[in-house]
């Protein structure tokens, strides 16, 4: 299970963090809107746990994004002030509960729990499949299904990947891709992309998958068989 912690009082975030990474969920966390936004897009988590008065972009303006692009993702909300408003908009805007500051964080650990146990048959979402090519998105572990060969997927390449399975046989255009993988605000010539799917495709190639990234002249790439 995966958990971010989207929170600008960086003692706290990092004191939460701690905490659950003790309980054995793997954590990451932002101290800003923008990274906290940039990072939930990337659609990896379980459980946010977002504050809302932050900087850059506030937890609501997060939420309101993170719905409208289909994350999945049990959102608690944290606000310092204990005004009503804010809750009220939360829960409006789709968040799953709420904790006001100041909080015990045995509370806000076992919000945490009571969330991730709602979720169920959690074990589903875990594994995104096409064709021979099966992605574990809480190891990155890849494995050809025909071959039964694993290869592990550093990071970058592991957002391109899975955002390839989730619209496959669909041409993404090189923006579509940046956008997702790399951000928004991207200087698109800084980054080499042409170098990430050749390591990507290596990387399938080796576990004997028959799965292709192709160029799509002009549009953009496809994965297909
Ligand atoms: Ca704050």
């Amino acid at each position: 299970m995966r958990i971010l912690v989207v929170e600008d009082e960086e003692t706290i975030a990092d004191i939460i963090a701690t905490k659950l990474r003790r309980e054995k969920y793997e954590v990451d966390t932002s101290y800003d809107g923008e990274d906290g936004l940039y990072k939930a897009l990337s659609n990896i988590y379980d459980l946010i746990i977002l504050d809302i008065m932050l900087p850059k972009i506030n937890g609501l303006e997060i939420l309101k994004e993170i719905k409208k692009n289909g994350i999945s993702a049990n959102i608690i909300l944290l606000t310092a002030k204990s005004l009503l408003d804010d809750k009220l908009k939360g829960f409006d805007m789709g968040a799953d509960d709420y904790l006001t500051k100041p909080f015990h964080i045995e509370e806000l650990i076992a919000r945490v729990n009571v969330q991730l146990r709602n979720m169920g048959n959690a074990k589903t979402k875990n594994i995104l499949e096409y064709s021979d090519l099966s992605l574990n998105i809480r190891t990155s572990i890849l494995t050809c299904k025909c071959t039964n060969e694993s290869i592990n997927i550093p990071y970058r390449e592991f957002l391109l990947l899975e955002y390839f399975m989730n619209n496959k046989e669909q041409i993404i255009s090189k923006e579509q891709i940046y956008n997702k993988v790399w951000g928004i605000d991207t200087d698109y010539e800084s980054n080499n992309l042409e170098a990430y799917l050749s390591f990507l495709r290596k990387k399938i190639k080796i576990i004997g998958s028959k799965v292709n990234i192709k160029a799509v002249r002009n549009l953009g790439y496809k994965m297909e068989e």
